[in-house]
């Protein structure tokens, strides 16, 4: 934990012994001779330093229209020039990162005309390269506007050092590949008075508070292209064209609300500096649920919602798109939630039934792996406790409203990995809740589906496994239960008794031996007359679940729509999936008096063990996610070691 007051006259102290920042002198200035007939190279309206320019005009035709290529290429593709800086930057998931961010166009479009939203905050869950991506896109930014003014706005002052420094030595110790393409930026031209000769040199571009590039042309801006906004370094009246601010909220400062009260205070004073034209781009990971995310959220959503775009990611992935093969992550489901389009032009989001991780784990050429799995993320989730894993990887503080059931809890009571399901010979059963509506209701959206659930009782739990549903007539209807009959052979087939109940057993009974099914498990349960029933059985679910005697699995059919039921409830306009889960609790298949072993009085992580005995964590493990944000990859130091 810093100690905030110590901290600031720390770094007075240091700045005191900075040497003042003098802004890198134009390629103009009087440290050249007067001159001659040199015929300087100029690109984007950047001089270039002499020493490239000479090798540039060297180049063989061939040579200098793949640089040229090449150039344009790192203007607007992020991930390719991720590569050039030699970060770990993976098309999957991290193209789509950048996509919810900036997209650049290249240095001829103006960047107001870049976007019609300004303000983007994007959320995603811990260990997906967020700080690294970011520190990208400002290289990305840098390139395309070397005048533009950047501030960054971080947890705490000495972050924000870390930060500025990182992206300072990809300019003043750039890889070869970014010197060769981009000599502008990282060269300055220099008098050599022994040799008599200019020489292209690498420049300190500035201190620990802000860094300017030689290509920068105007001098005018008070501004340098980069600076960090500490309390009291930014002066009122700066101007800004890029706000950047990631990890406002960070595991040094999440705890103390007096610290959390002063970042949120930092966000609402550096706001007024940016440039009418400007973006703001906020990045991190929830910590808890008033933290300044949260409250930028609840701003947004009474009011100044138009003004902000919002991605927010947990760090699973419901798979691949059938449609387009690309991953879940791709698809944005804030444009349309039951058929997310993709950023590929595919009109929606299919999944291909295989849920996974939001950020594949690949491993990198020096071994490193980078990345997540779903056993790496039970362990994290087993080992954080759910209320900090719900808010770092799945990015949903606890709610505090009347809501009943939080995302939180349905989805700690989530299986994402069908090994962790009982074993399949266990005892298998079926409710149904049976949707009888008028035959002269067109409107379909006004009428309930008939939904079936799945589900096993193993170790004192029910577990939710597959589901069926439609809106079906009477034939359709005996087709889908004899189906589900023989595909499950379930020990009971649970229905709701009603006034077509001897009428339809008749049917099923009459179809029964087209499905060769001689025994037909159906057992009809007898309505309540509890008023408000539908109400008492659906709140009813909460309690178990929280008793993690409920788990339902993410890849059954169906299971999107129950989860926003289920979070809508009690104003939700359907119920019918939440009411048939409510159904699996109550029916007579003697869960609640099964004795709990100690041995299911366990986590998901505990269970995987038991099937895929996994590695202990490493002793010297340390903590490198989003509150550092300083490593390349998080993920990658994270997960290093595993497997
Ligand atoms: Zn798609
Ligand atoms: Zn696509």
């Amino acid at each position: 934990m810093i100690d905030e007051t110590n901290f600031d006259s720390a770094l007075d102290d240091a700045l005191a012994q900075e040497k003042p920042f003098v802004p890198p002198t134009p390629q103009s200035a009087s440290t050249e001779p007067v001159e001659d007939d040199y015929e300087p190279l100029v690109i984007n309206n950047v001089k270039f330093p002499r020493g490239a320019a000479a090798r540039i005009r060297a180049m063989a035709p061939d040579e200098f229209k793949t640089w040229v290529a090449d150039r344009q290429k790192a203007y607007i593709d992020p991930i390719y020039l991720s590569g050039i800086l030699g970060m770990d930057l993976q098309e999957d998931p991290q193209r789509a990162l950048f996509a919810n961010l900036i997209t650049l166009r290249g240095p001829q479009v103006p960047w107001s005309e870049l976007d019609t939203i300004h303000r983007k905050m994007l959320l995603w869950s811990r260990g997906t390269c967020k700080t690294t991506s970011v520190r990208c896109l400002e290289v990305e930014i840098i390139l395309n506007y070397p005048n533009a003014r950047l501030c960054f706005l971080t947890g705490s002052d000495e972050l924000g050092k870390a930060q500025l420094r990182a992206l300072k030595l990809l300019f003043e110790e750039p890889t070869e590949r970014f010197e060769y393409l981009f000599p502008e930026f990282t060269l300055k031209s220099v008098w050599n008075k022994k040799t008599s000769q200019w020489e292209d040199k690498r420049v300190e571009m500035g201190n620990s508070q802000r860094f300017s590039v030689p290509a920068r042309s105007n001098t005018v801006l008070a501004e340098s292209t980069f600076q960090i906004s500490t309390a009291k370094k930014v002066k009122a009246g700066s101007h800004f064209d890029f706000i950047f601010i990631d990890d406002l909220v960070n595991e040094t400062n999440y705890q103390n609300a007096a610290v959390l009260e002063r970042c949120y205070q930092n966000y609402i004073d550096l706001v007024p500096e940016l440039d009418p034209s400007g973006y703001i781009v906020m990045t991190g990971t929830r910590y808890s649920h008033d933290d300044a995310y949260g409250r930028i959220l609840e701003k947004a959503t009474t009011g100044e919602v138009n003004l902000w775009s919002f991605s927010i990611r947990d760090c699973y992935s419901r798979g691949k798109c059938i449609n387009c093969h690309h991953s879940d992550v791709f698809h944005d489901a804030s444009v349309n939630v039951l058929q997310p389009p993709c950023m590929c032009g595919c009109p929606g989001f299919r999944s291909d039934g295989i849920p996974g991780v939001i950020f594949p784990q690949v491993r990198l050429k020096d071994g490193r792996l980078l990345g997540f799995t779903l056993e790496w993320l039970a362990q994290q989730r087993a080992e954080m406790g759910d209320a900090k894993f719900s808010n770092q990887y799945l990015n949903q503080a606890v709610a505090a409203s009347q809501q009943q059931f939080t995302e939180q809890m349905i989805h700690t009571q989530t299986i994402f990995d069908a090994k962790q399901l009982p074993p399949w010979q266990t005892e298998t059963f079926i409710v149904g809740d049976l949707a009888y509506t008028p035959e002269e209701t067109t409107d379909s959206k006004k009428r309930d589906e008939t939904v079936f659930w799945v589900f096993k009782r193993y170790h004192g739990a029910l577990w939710v496994y597959d589901g069926d549903s439609g809106r079906w007539g009477a034939n359709d209807l005996v087709t889908h239960i004899l189906t589900a009959i023989k595909k499950h052979r379930p020990t009971a087939f649970f229905l709701e008794k009603n006034a077509a109940a001897d009428a339809l057993m008749n049917q099923i009974i009459a179809r029964a031996p087209e499905f060769m099914i001689s025994k037909i498990p159906i057992q009809w349960i007898p309505q309540g007359n509890v008023k408000d029933q539908k109400f008492v059985r659906i709140a009813g679910i909460a309690p178990v679940l929280v008793g993690k005697r409920l788990w339902l699995s993410a890849s059954m059919p169906g299971y999107e729509k129950l989860k926003q039921q289920l979070l809508q409830f009690p104003r939700a306009r359907h119920d019918d999936y939440a009411d048939t889960l409510g159904l699996c609790v109550e029916c007579p298949t003697g869960w609640a008096s099964e004795a709990v072993p100690l041995a299911a009085v366990e986590t998901s992580l505990d269970w995987l063990r038991r099937l895929n005995p996994a590695a202990p964590v490493e002793p010297n493990y340390e903590d490198s996610g989003a509150g550092s944000g300083l490593c390349a990859g998080p993920a990658g130091s994270e997960t290093a070691g595993w497997k």
